[in-house]
């Protein structure tokens, strides 16, 4: 292994270009990624693209053509760039989403211009994952100017539709081999968790609706019907009774962050019982004939997915034996398993070393509560040498007047460097 020494001419070119750093997250920024639909993907990818195109790269756009969302209006485009070094050796792999959430409510700076002020870069995306991603390139850019003889190869993909789930994204990607060997070897995924920690995994998710069915009456005479709204709150009061206690007994053994997040975790997502909303004047007096409730389970590696689905059928199964009339459908929407990889593997433990050298700090290594794209390089691409490290804040990402402060950035950058330099050089 290099001796930091050996590296200080990538940290000093790292400190010297600051300013395109600051001026490429604003450029990325100002593109107005947002999912759902998936706008700007092409020109933001594009504008990716080029740039690594003047490094060396070799660049393909990768659309993903039959998934959710793809349309000619708003085009699934992938970009992926690879860069050879001077002779064999292993490939780092940088992987970030372009894509950002909705705007919403409370602002208090533009969203999509980048506006910079007191250290910090403003934005929708500018945490999640932008600054990340800019971070890398730079981080990059900066091995290839001072250590251009390197072995290896190098790669830097910006994928789409990550904050949907990632199916025109890095799982259409895993899918096609560009995330599995011998291909690459090595994956940081530049997300917000703060720059001294190591997101080794995440959570598990499970998604589901239920249904209660009733029968439709008029309002005035309910006892002639069945009301599903009245069926959906037995389902509550037992969740509330029952299920709630017990997620909060179960801990993991995995370091999950926020601390809320070690236990198991549930949360209602949606409630719509009845007419439907949304029309003028007063609605019709009806008994309601359906209920409907979005789950959003999220599940812990010592869970399986089989006992989290039983656990909520087994809740509905004994309602329709103690309650009169109960009745319910289920339809699971998503599910992911947990990921977790070796907090002693080649990029975890070669990253957190990087950490202590740059911030002199003791670098933690978290799992995140939500999941993210490592889910489909381990279970489509069977990468496990795969880890999250980046810049910004994590409570931010999502919030109005989001943003990524520069010397995170900066900092984050030069642990990408140092790591991405010595795990081109490690030999398996
Ligand atoms: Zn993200």
């Amino acid at each position: 292994m290099d001796a930091v020494s050996d590296l200080q001419p990538v940290l000093h070119r790292i400190d010297d270009r600051v300013d395109d750093l600051v001026e490429l997250t604003r450029d990325l920024i100002r593109f107005p990624t947002i999912n759902p639909p998936g706008e700007a993907y092409q020109p933001c990818a594009e504008y990716i693209g080029k740039r690594l195109a003047k490094r060396g790269f070799a660049i393909e756009y990768v659309r993903a053509f039959d998934v959710p969302g793809d349309c000619d209006a708003y085009p699934r485009i992938n970009m992926v760039a690879r860069r050879e070094g001077s002779r064999s050796g292993p490939c780092v792999h940088f992987n970030g989403h372009i894509d950002v959430v909705e705007v919403g409510a409370g602002w208090t700076v533009p969203p999509f211009d980048g506006l910079v002020k007191d250290g910090r870069v403003y934005g929708r995306g500018a945490c999640d994952m932008k600054g990340g991603l800019a971070s890398a390139i730079i981080a990059v850019e900066a091995l290839i100017d001072t250590d251009p003889e390197y072995p290896g190869a190098i790669e830097i993909s910006a994928t789409v539709d990550e904050e949907s789930g990632g199916f025109g994204g890095v799982a259409y990607l895993a899918e096609r081999g560009w995330f599995s060997a011998p291909r690459v070897d090595h994956v940081i995924i530049p997300e917000p968790l703060n720059v001294d920690r190591v997101c080794i995994g995440h959570r598990g998710v499970w998604w589901a609706e239920i249904e209660t069915k009733g029968r439709m009456a008029h309002g005035s005479m309910p006892f002639l019907g069945e009301s599903a709204i009245r069926h959906m709150a037995a389902v509550l009061d037992r969740f509330e009774q029952k299920l709630y206690p017990k997620l909060a007994e179960r801990i993991s053994d995995m370091p999950v962050v926020p601390d809320g997040a070690r236990q198991s975790t549930l949360n209602i997502n949606s409630l719509h019982g009845g007419q439907a909303e949304g029309h003028d004047g007063l609605p019709a007096p009806c008994v309601a004939d359906s209920c409907r409730m979005i789950i959003d389970r999220r599940f812990l590696i010592e869970e399986s997915l089989d006992e989290v689905r039983s656990e909520i059928t087994d809740i509905l199964e004994d309602l329709v034996k103690s309650r009169p009339g109960f009745q319910f459908d289920i339809r699971e929407m998503f599910a992911v398993e947990p990921s977790i990889s070796d907090k002693n593997g080649p990029v975890a433990a070669t990253t957190a070393a990087a950490i202590q050298e740059v911030l002199a700090v003791e670098p933690s290594f978290i799992c995140s509560p939500g999941t993210y794209d490592q889910k489909h390089i381990d279970r489509i691409g069977k990468l496990k040498d795969c880890i999250a490290y980046g810049p910004g804040q994590l409570d931010l990402a999502h919030q109005p007047d989001e943003w990524v402060g520069i010397d995170d950035m900066v900092a984050a950058a030069k642990v990408m460097a140092l790591t991405a330099s010595r795990l081109l050089r490690r030999t398996a």
